[in-house]
């Protein structure tokens, strides 16, 4: 049979069948991914294939197979086993939910984000919460990002999770695809969930502090059907996707607006930084590119690296 895992425990997983049923599941034997310890093997949303088995009094699944991940994210694990963990794969959307205050949603913290979707092929799409509670100066303010972001080639929504504005269009990227959701504590992730679907009871929000403190605690994704068909990863903790290994000589790739105009640098492997005759920096100059994105660039390059806590990996 083959299916979809939707819960996992570290030991039993549960799998949705194509017919639909959900069925426990324990693995066959030692799953490894080449190059990565894990322990957990199986992740949500991993494609399977199993057997079934009469187990006393229930019929459980035997996971023989696990089709090979188009991404996944991990956590390291912030105790000293520095062991990794896969939370998740094939994950399509990752939205980062934003607010400018309450908490203030920093731009290197969402361009750190928009990298690492990059970097693995996860489609990125902002979501600018809270609009019902901001000053006109502050709906400037979101109007600049917007464009901003979106004159790079990124959706952007200004949504009020509480009153419901544009959570319909929200839902439309959502539809036939599974997706993730990020942002701070307290910037309306649970809110917006609970507005598209009543009774879920995500952790997402409840747990996530804790991690912010370093504590550890085991946690477990989870994924949900919603009533209009899409799927959502419930991931305790996550608040947004650090960046790993990626090359310094590759960091630029990842932001659009630098790679097109990479070619017109005059050095190939031009880091855009104290080379002559550099396009990025031209473009800045010409206000064509935004300092802010620069400014992020240069910090990710240096490696100023505060929020590294999840990592995407794309095999
Ligand atoms: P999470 O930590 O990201 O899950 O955030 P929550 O969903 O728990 O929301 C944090 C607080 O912001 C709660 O008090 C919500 O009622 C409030 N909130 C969330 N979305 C909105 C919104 O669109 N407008 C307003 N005014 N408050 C919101
Ligand atoms: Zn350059």
């Amino acid at each position: 049979m083959k299916g979809i895992v939707y819960k996992s425990t570290g030991s039993w997983y549960t799998v949705k069948a194509e017919n639909g049923t959900f069925y426990n599941c324990r693995i066959k034997g030692k799953f490894r991914l080449k190059g990565i310890k894990n322990t957990n093997p199986v992740a949500v949303g991993d494609e399977v294939e199993f057997d079934l088995e009469e187990n006393v009094d229930e019929v459980i699944g035997v996971i023989k197979t696990i089709k090979e991940r188009g991404n996944y994210i991990i956590r390291k694990s912030v105790n000293l086993s520095k062991q990794t963990h896969i939370i998740a794969a094939n994950i399509d959307i990752a939205f980062l939910v934003i607010t400018l205050n309450n908490p203030p949603t920093f731009t290197t913290f969402i361009d750190r984000f928009l990298v690492t979707a990059e970097a693995y092929g996860i489609k990125a799409v902002l979501l600018f919460n809270k609009v019902d509670t901001y000053s006109e100066e502050e709906k400037d303010e979101i109007r600049y990002l917007m464009a901003l972001y979106r004159d790079i080639g990124y959706t952007c929504l200004p949504i009020s999770a509480k009153s419901g504005k544009n959570v319909d269009q929200v839902k439309e990227l959502m539809v036939d695809k599974t997706s993730l959701f990020s942002g701070h504590s307290g910037v309306g992730k649970s809110t917006l969930i609970n507005n598209m679907e009543t009774g879920l009871g995500l952790k997402t929000s409840a747990i996530s502090e804790q991690h912010l403190q370093g504590q550890h605690t085991t946690t477990f994704a989870e994924m949900f059907d919603l009533s209009f068909n899409a799927r959502i990863i419930d991931t305790p903790g996550i608040k947004g996707f650090g960046i790993v290994e990626i090359e310094k000589a590759e960091l630029g790739d990842y932001f659009p607006e630098f790679f097109e105009r990479k070619g017109g640098c005059k050095f190939n492997n031009c880091l855009h930084v104290e080379e002559p005759k550099c396009a990025i920096k031209d473009a800045l100059d010409e206000d064509e590119i935004a300092w802010s994105r620069y400014k992020s660039y240069l910090q990710m390059l240096e490696g100023e690296d505060e929020h590294y806590r999840v990592d995407i990996y794309k095999e």
